[in-house]
């Protein structure tokens, strides 16, 4: 959850979460996660449930919101192939996204099993566990070498952005929804050369 300032361009045009001096709960300038019992937030930041909207969902709104953001701005296509990697609450969002935007096939990569299980649950064609199995691999094999329309990282983690980068076809589409710190081994001119919009 982004806390903008209120006062510059982002902030006006309503992307308080592109605000230069932005705090997030949890992550950065000094706003401590949301384990308390109680939390103090900007009153502009503060939304009521409605009513039927249980908290447990409602604290899924958020995460839920970044991930169809994610979704629109890359213009899923129907029928489009889709890769998502996390098998987080980000990834699990994303994939349900994915899949209620009409995308034709998904395949979904994380590290644990019972989370990929989850995945399958909700409609995932694929999930491939990356402790054991080669995702690119399994990507290009199943799309014939031509790679996914749309890949979303989802887990923070700089090899998955790797895959994702790698996974999406000539003039495909890469976005990240994770928060990694680790550097990208992918070439800017790997990404040229293949159009890659990130
Ligand atoms: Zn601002």
């Amino acid at each position: 959850m982004s806390i903008g300032c209120g006062h510059c361009e982002p902030c006006l045009n309503g992307s308080y979460n592109l605000c230069v001096t932005k705090q997030e709960v949890g992550l950065c300038r000094g706003k401590d996660g949301a384990f308390a019992q109680y939390l103090t937030m900007p009153a502009r930041h503060c939304y009521r449930l409605p009513e039927g909207v249980s908290l447990e969902a409602g604290a899924l709104v958020e995460p839920a919101a970044t991930v169809v953001k994610a979704i629109r701005k890359a213009g899923l296509e129907p029928g489009a192939l889709a890769l998502i990697t996390g098998d987080g609450p980000i990834g699990l969002l994303a994939a349900q996204a994915a899949l209620a935007s009409g995308a034709g096939w998904v395949v979904l990569a994380g590290t644990e099993p019972t989370k990929l299980e989850i995945g399958k649950q909700l409609g995932v064609h694929r999930t491939v566990d990356v402790t054991r199995e080669n995702l690119h691999e399994i990507v290009m094999d199943e799309t014939r070498g031509r790679g996914v329309d749309l890949a979303l990282e989802g887990s923070g983690n700089g090899q998955a952005l790797n895959a994702c980068l790698d996974g999406a076809r000539q003039g495909g589409r890469s976005r990240s929804s994770g928060s990694t710190r680790s550097p990208s081994r992918s070439s800017t001119w790997a990404w040229r050369l293949r159009g890659t919009s990130l």
